[in-house]
């Protein structure tokens, strides 16, 4: 037994050159609780082999992470209304922001809210620990980067296929942590970049060409997570619109959404759709809700006629026919 103990130790001394265990250490780069890991318990032991609390324990062993203090605890506790209600009853100055909060607590109260947060598992990464964690966190955005380079210059000569298979491959382990991230298949993806880098929606039919042109890249991008868009793009408004970048970008990521739904409900037999509007949608947003439409000329979305600055939230729902 105390061999195989020994084997195990050797093992996951070299395991601190593996990514999957940098990975893990550059969640602590920030406050984290214990139970963020171990509750996607499985996958974290394909990615490591071994428990992940397991893991953990190696990473406290080797002084890489330690407890949070009590400082860090409050601020992850409490809600900030809760910690003014705290500073309230105490009677001290309400107004900051949660670490203030927390600060001016802790000079009239430090053993009442350590022991009120004394159970939380909440650790983050010593120096030393920071330091691997950081250089982890660094050249994996750096690889992030040169893909989404490598795209984009793809897409600029027309040569989607390849900009899709490069987007498909480019894998990061974090991504087996995301529950709702699912591969799709490569004829799909190729359908969809086809769409994005040729189709207007209405809604942003009155932006420049090479405005549009800008939108349509950053919405590839963002077909494959984690190649989030780029982080060139401005935070003003975009000209022919009323709205911004952000909204802009959404519109045309919900237009392929929709149109790829819309696809997946006629390969269910689907024959119906209802439009459905938010509470604070628009009033032309608002008169097509619960409208119910033949699949075949369902009105496109997002509503080309939208006036809200947040763009058009509608979504299509599928109707069953009695
Ligand atoms: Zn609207």
């Amino acid at each position: 037994m105390l061999i195989m103990d020994n084997e195990k130790e050797i093992i996951l001394d070299d395991s601190l050159s593996s990514p999957n265990y940098q990975m893990l250490l550059s969640l602590f780069a920030k406050p984290c609780f214990i139970a963020n890991i171990t509750r996607n318990e499985e996958k974290w032991f394909s990615l490591l082999n071994i428990p992940s609390r397991k893991a953990i324990n190696f990473l406290i062993s080797k002084q890489l992470i330690e407890t949070a203090t009590v400082e860090e605890r409050i601020v992850k506790k409490y809600k900030l209304s809760e910690l003014k209600t705290i500073v309230k009853t105490k009677g001290l100055k309400l107004a900051g922001k949660k670490e203030e909060l927390a600060k001016r607590i802790l000079e009239v109260s430090f053993d009442e809210m350590n022991s009120a947060t004394a159970g939380m598992e909440l650790y983050k990464c010593t120096c030393e620990g920071k330091e691997i964690a950081e250089r982890y966190i660094q050249k994996r955005d750096n690889a992030r980067l040169d893909a989404s380079r490598l795209i984009l210059s793809l897409l600029e000569k027309g040569e989607y296929s390849e900009a899709v298979s490069i987007g498909r491959s480019y894998y990061e382990p974090e991504m087996a942590l995301i529950d709702t991230f699912t591969v799709q298949d490569i004829s799909s993806d190729l359908y969809k970049v086809n769409v994005i880098m040729n189709e207007t929606p209405g809604i942003l039919a009155n932006v420049e060409y090479t405005v549009i042109h800008r939108i349509r890249l950053a919405v590839v991008l963002s077909c494959f997570p984690p190649l989030a868009y780029f982080d060139t793009i401005p935070n003003d408004l975009v000209a022919g619109t009323n709205f911004d970048w952000d909204t802009a970008i959404r519109m045309l990521r919900f237009y392929i959404d929709n149109k790829m739904e819309l696809l997946q409900y006629q390969a269910e037999g689907i024959r119906k759709v209802e439009l459905l509007a938010c509470n604070d949608s628009c009033i032309h947003c608002k008169k097509k809700n619960n409208k119910k439409y033949k699949i075949s000329d369902v009105p496109e979305l997002p509503n080309p006629n939208c006036t809200s600055p947040y763009g058009c939230r509608c979504i299509y729902l599928s109707v069953f026919d009695s």
